[in-house]
């Protein structure tokens, strides 16, 4: 499941329609020499591509809130 959905409550499936695929990208300006793998879907992975990672940390304050709770579940080895 989207890490953005889930952390916000949201319908993925209903929002995504029939893209039901996953990207799992990294996010290199949450930790200190580590960085953050994230399961992204379609619509969340679009906007991180056209906002950049700033603005799109900015947007999902409780994404955020999550990777610093649980680093053990999202932070690799850089
Ligand atoms: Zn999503």
């Amino acid at each position: 499941m989207c890490d953005v959905c889930r952390a916000e409550g949201l319908d993925w499936k209903f929002a995504n329609g029939k893209r039901e695929d996953l990207h799992r990208v990294r996010l290199y300006r949450v930790y200190k020499d580590r960085v953050a793998v994230v399961e992204l879907c379609h619509l969340h992975a679009i906007e991180l591509f056209i906002l950049g990672e700033q603005r799109f940390l900015k947007n999902h304050a409780d994404l955020c809130i999550e990777l610093s709770n649980d680093t053990a579940r999202f932070s690799r080895v850089a």
